[in-house]
């Protein structure tokens, strides 16, 4: 697709998305980069279902841009499970404030994302290849962030586990959900209360897809409002097994 037609579709998806803050130059030209390099990789190994340019704006970069407004400036966040770099990689294209580590158990998915972000002159990234609940013991990782998000990657009464050990006192978790969001946070709510967190915003939103499509997301905030007690985050297959 050339530039200009690319540069139509985002603009016009990020404004009904309600991100026209968003829209700079420099920002469609890094998103348009973005993604020839990712469907070019795509061919050899899987980044990505979505291979309609018309689809990727919106379910990959407006959705993960959503996210945006909830992370405080200058923040040090880490991305569970970003797999290809979502939302990684959006969130550092259009907010050059923060730090973003990306973390992935999937060794060749980190290092393309490494790569891209090398690419994309994108250096406030990091990757690190680790199972999350593996890489909390080693030191300095544990609350040792001021923001951690995570989207596709488990049920939230899983996820919490993962994720919220790595959020410091005062930080928070700022979590992607689809329509089942509020079925999932009932089910995690015990556990996220005995992690440390708090839920402080539960908000509905859109995703616009296009003249004919929209889809429901929820976006959980959760505040660490105490340290995780030091059992947590357990082995992965007792998390799976019995969840907190
Ligand atoms: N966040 C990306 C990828 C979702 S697929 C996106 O939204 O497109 C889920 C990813 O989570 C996979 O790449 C998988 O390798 C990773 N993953 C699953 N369990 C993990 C764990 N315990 N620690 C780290 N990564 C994990």
């Amino acid at each position: 697709m050339e530039f200009e037609s690319f540069q139509s579709l985002f603009i016009k998806n990020f404004e009904c998305n309600g991100l026209k803050n968003l829209i700079t130059e420099e920002n469609i030209e890094k998103f348009y980069h973005l993604t020839h390099l990712m469907l070019e990789k795509n061919s050899v190994m899987n980044i990505t279902a979505i291979k309609e340019i018309e689809k990727i704006i919106p379910l990959h970069y407006a959705d993960c841009a959503m996210i945006a407004s909830y992370i405080p400036k200058n923040s040090k966040v880490v991305d569970i499970g970003c797999g290809g770099g979502f939302p990684t990689l959006p969130l550092s294209i259009i907010r050059s404030d923060i730090l973003v580590t990306g973390v992935d158990s999937t060794d060749k998915k980190v290092r393309y994302v490494a790569e891209t972000a090398k690419i994309l002159k994108l250096d406030r990234i990091s990757t690190i290849s680790a199972r999350a609940e593996e890489l909390i013991n080693t030191p300095q990782m544990r609350e040792s962030f001021d923001v951690v998000t995570s989207r596709a990657v488990a049920r939230l009464n899983i996820l919490s586990e993962l994720c919220i050990p790595f959020i410091k006192t005062g930080g928070y978790f700022v979590v992607m959900k689809g329509a089942a969001g509020h079925e999932e946070l009932e089910e995690a709510k015990n556990g996220i209360d005995k992690l440390g967190g708090r839920i402080i915003c539960v908000e509905n939103k859109k995703l616009f897809i296009d003249e004919n499509n929209t889809e429901n997301r929820v976006i959980i905030v959760i505040e660490k409002v105490f340290s995780t007690p030091q059992q947590y985050p357990r082995q992965f297959g007792q998390i799976k097994k019995k969840p907190l």
